[in-house]
């Protein structure tokens, strides 16, 4: 068994840990980084997962985060394929998979998140996938060239965004749903609408307000029967119900876990124990513009995170005050953003309309903006964040501004 010493030890081979180890060396770190990860990848970019790189426009490398240059060039040591298997927080010692031993002085956890399984019957079958990795994604695109129907279970963004891909690549694909229309969760019923019924203009066959009773099939899936009594007929199936982060090693090493599930951080990103951070998807950090714990699992936030992270590892001692953002694409149809995020709402309001296809939603609790949507208006945002940040209660004038195409939206709340 060897033991290496490093300086920064970045576990997890996903963005949080890419864009942690890049503002490390930015910022002037001149020390060992090591980022540990268990892909045999090179660190990705999960959203090509479920847009260009099934529909099979895009190769895997497209989605690499960074050029195959950059590891070297920065003197970051990658290790792909690997696994840090147990932490000895007290020892400050990583034991890898590979049977090596790393003393490190310190670490950042951004292990990310597993997707939710369903245990239904039937649910062993050939040909019912989740979608989490570029390998899930490959075998999707397989799987449904040779399918006559395909099954989706989930009405957020996996479901939809993979329901818009199959729908480009010439497959018309089922949305079996809990909820009344797409999206709604997160967006509400009225801007929810919007993406149900392009969808279906395009399409896309959802079943709303059902739930997944089994599967049958002979060996492969053959058919998705619902709560409902529907029975579906179904060759490939792609559940998309959700994620869980992935706090297994953490947890192991007597990290504090918070009530969302992920690394309980304050708002330099730090854990319970000193020298360690995390980052992404897993980590659930003390928002100091939401006031409380918060964890998402968004593109935009993992990255930034990772940034934040560097910077406090580096003692700069900087909080974490980003608005989070997201974003998802539906095909060639529509691209969405928000900025949020908003878990409740009183009222709404409406900038332009779903008919002309470009249009900001509002999402506002005791007259303080909490979150924006927007589909073709993105210029809309920055003004949302500058909002959301400032935590301004807006009056019936400056909100019904919000809503007028004519208003300036620079003086709202300025
Ligand atoms: C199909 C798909 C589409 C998406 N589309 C969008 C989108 O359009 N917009 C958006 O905002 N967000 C999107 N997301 C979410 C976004 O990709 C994630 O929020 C982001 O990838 C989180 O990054 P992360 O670094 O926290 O975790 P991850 O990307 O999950 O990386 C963590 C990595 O750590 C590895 N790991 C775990 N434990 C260990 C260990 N003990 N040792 C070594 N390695 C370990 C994992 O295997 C994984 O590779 C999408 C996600 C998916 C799956």
């Amino acid at each position: 068994m060897t033991e290496e010493r490093i300086d920064y030890l970045l576990i997890g081979g996903g963005l949080a840990s890419t864009k942690c180890a890049r503002t490390l060396r930015e910022q002037g770190a001149d020390g060992r980084i090591v980022l540990v990860g268990r892909e045999s990848d090179p660190p990705y970019n999960r959203p090509n997962c479920s847009k260009g790189f099934l529909r099979g426009i895009e190769d895997r490398s497209e989605a690499y985060v960074e050029a195959p240059e950059f590891w070297q060039e920065q003197d970051i040591e990658l290790r792909t394929r690997t696994s840090v298997m147990k932490l000895d927080l007290d020892a400050r010692v990583a034991k890898l998979s590979t049977k090596e031993e790393l003393r490190f002085d310190k670490a950042l956890i951004a292990t990310g998140a597993n997707v939710r399984r369903l245990n239904v019957e039937g649910c062993d079958l050939e040909e019912i996938h989740y979608l989490r990795t570029l390998g899930n994604s490959q075998a999707i695109r397989e799987s449904v060239a040779d399918a006559e129907h395909v099954v989706l279970i989930g009405g957020s963004y996996i479901g939809c965004e993979v329901a818009a891909s199959l729908s480009m690549m010439g497959l018309s694909a089922r949305i079996v749903m809990q909820e009344d229309v797409t999206l709604e969760r997160g967006f509400g019923p009225d801007a929810g609408r919007f993406f149900h019924e392009l969808l279906e203009s395009h399409g896309v066959t959802i079943h709303g307000k059902d739930g997944l009773a089994r599967f049958e099939g002979d060996g492969r899936v053959r058919k998705v029967v619902t709560d409902n009594g529907l029975e579906l007929p179904a060759d490939t199936v792609v559940i998309g119900a959700g994620v869980a982060p992935d706090v297994q090693l953490a947890r192991g090493a007597g990290i504090a876990i918070g009530e969302s599930g992920g690394v309980r951080c304050n708002s330099r990103l730090a854990s319970s124990v000193p020298g360690v951070f995390a980052a992404g998807d897993m980590c659930e950090y003390d928002s100091i513009i939401h006031g409380g714990p918060l964890r998402i699992e968004h593109w935009d936030v993992a990255f930034n995170h990772g940034a934040t992270a560097a910077r406090n590892m580096l003692g700069q001692d900087v909080p974490h005050e980003v608005v989070p953002y997201f974003f998802s694409v539906l095909g060639d149809w529509a691209e969405l953003e928000y900025v949020g995020p908003a878990r409740s709402w009183e009222t709404e309001a409406l900038r332009g309309s779903h008919e002309s296809g470009q249009f900001t939603r509002w999402y506002l609790d005791g007259g303080v903006l909490k979150a924006a949507l927007t589909v073709g208006r993105p210029d809309d945002l920055e003004h949302a964040q500058r909002l959301i940040a400032s935590g301004a209660k807006l009056d019936d004038g400056a909100q019904a501004a919000l809503a007028d195409l004519d208003s300036d939206l620079s003086s709202v709340g300025a």
